[in-house]
């Protein structure tokens, strides 16, 4: 492969396209004729602003956006939005209802917690997060502050690519994982977050969408860099950004634009999807999904094989013949592929390969 790269199924920090680590490195020592590298300007520059504002029209263009959503850039991952969401806006009095499908709602919820009351309107820790919650399983409760959901998730490997109703009540939603990787009706959702890589770049840039009714309701007296408002008001520049990580998104924005937007990303993700699942499939008695069909994520794969020898020999051959990041996440084991938007079609043929090969072999 070029530059002798491997194909890297990393759940995150991920793997980025080749064409936006060349852009950037082609000006790395020297900006557009600027004499400098991007991240050596200052964050008040004319230089920088230009990539700042054009990375929020990016945004706001690829999920069809209008003039209500502000575009953030902050910093803390996800982990911090966790704190920050029910913080700004979970106020006295107010009830949240949580999703619970995996590790990072539960991380969520516990953050919430510590802010006000909440209900928590599907616990699927009572079905080994194997699936997600069916609409009529909902309890949610009349005249919720909000509903916090977890598009995508990235450990256990359920994904919603339908999003449940919760009538008038805003969702606030963790895309940590799924960010840009297919299209979906975005008029629900008041607040959307993600640190930025796995499907955007660099980690140490969380990108922020909020919509202007829910910031309304934002509490007062938060300590500033908490203040959802402060950093709408000052457009991400209240204290400097991660300019380096803001440029790295607004190409690898650019690149999901020049490929076709969210249309192309959701037929790119949904072909691997459907190659890798229907190859699983058809093997089930040697790589066994981890999750119900219908809550399958087209990001993250979970697999077991049938021992722990064979998942052990598997991540190793696998290594050696070119496939990086094939190890489930610690409190799961078995494996996960990790195939967010960077990742091509062809990789995954590749696996396929590999897999059945090793099918031959250890049979
Ligand atoms: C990775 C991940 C997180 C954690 O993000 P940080 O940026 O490390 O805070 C949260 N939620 C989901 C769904 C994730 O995949």
């Amino acid at each position: 492969m070029k530059y002798d790269r491997i194909w890297n199924f990393n759940p995150g920090p991920a793997g980025v396209p080749l064409e936006v680590l060349e852009h950037i490195n082609e000006g790395w020592f020297n900006y557009q004729n600027t004499g400098m590298n991007l991240m050596e300007w200052s964050h008040r520059s004319k230089e920088y602003d230009v990539i700042h504002n054009n990375t929020v029209s990016l945004v706001k263009k690829l999920l069809g956006l209008g003039d209500e959503y502000h575009v953030l850039f902050l910093q803390g991952g996800a982990s911090l939005q966790f704190a920050m969401a029910p913080m700004n806006f979970l106020g006295e009095g107010k009830t949240a209802d949580y999703i619970n499908t995996g590790s990072w709602s539960t991380k969520a919820i516990k953050e919430a917690k510590l802010f006000g009351n909440i209900n928590v309107a599907f616990d699927g820790k009572e079905v080994g997060f194997t699936r997600l919650p069916r609409q009529e399983e909902l309890k949610l409760t009349d005249g919720a502050a909000y509903v916090h959901i977890t598009s995508n998730n990235t450990i256990k490997g359920t994904q919603f690519l339908e999003f449940p109703d919760t009538g008038d009540v805003p969702i606030i939603c963790d895309m940590s994982s799924d960010f840009f990787s297919h299209r979906f009706n975005t008029k629900p959702f008041a607040l959307m977050f993600g640190g930025a890589q796995k499907n955007l770049g660099p980690s140490g840039v969380t990108l922020v969408i909020l919509r202007d009714d829910l910031l309304k309701t934002a509490r007062e007296g938060i300590t500033t860099m908490l203040t959802y408002q402060i950093h709408v008001d000052k457009n991400s520049l209240y204290n400097t950004p991660n300019t380096f990580g803001i440029w790295f998104m607004n190409r690898v924005l650019t690149w999901i634009d020049e490929m076709g937007g969210l249309e192309a990303m959701e037929n790119r993700n949904r072909k691997k999807a459907d190659l890798l699942y229907g190859f699983m499939d058809d093997n089930l008695d040697f790589y066994r999904g981890t999750v119900d069909k219908d809550s399958r994520s087209w990001m993250n794969v979970c697999m077991r094989l049938p021992n722990e020898e064979l998942e052990a020999k598997f991540i190793a051959e696998g290594k050696a013949a070119g496939f990086n990041g094939l190890k489930g996440h610690r409190s799961v084991g078995g494996i996960r592929v990790s195939m967010y938007n960077a990742i091509p079609p062809e990789a995954i043929e590749d696996l396929v390969g590999f897999m059945k090969g090793f099918i031959v072999e250890n049979k």
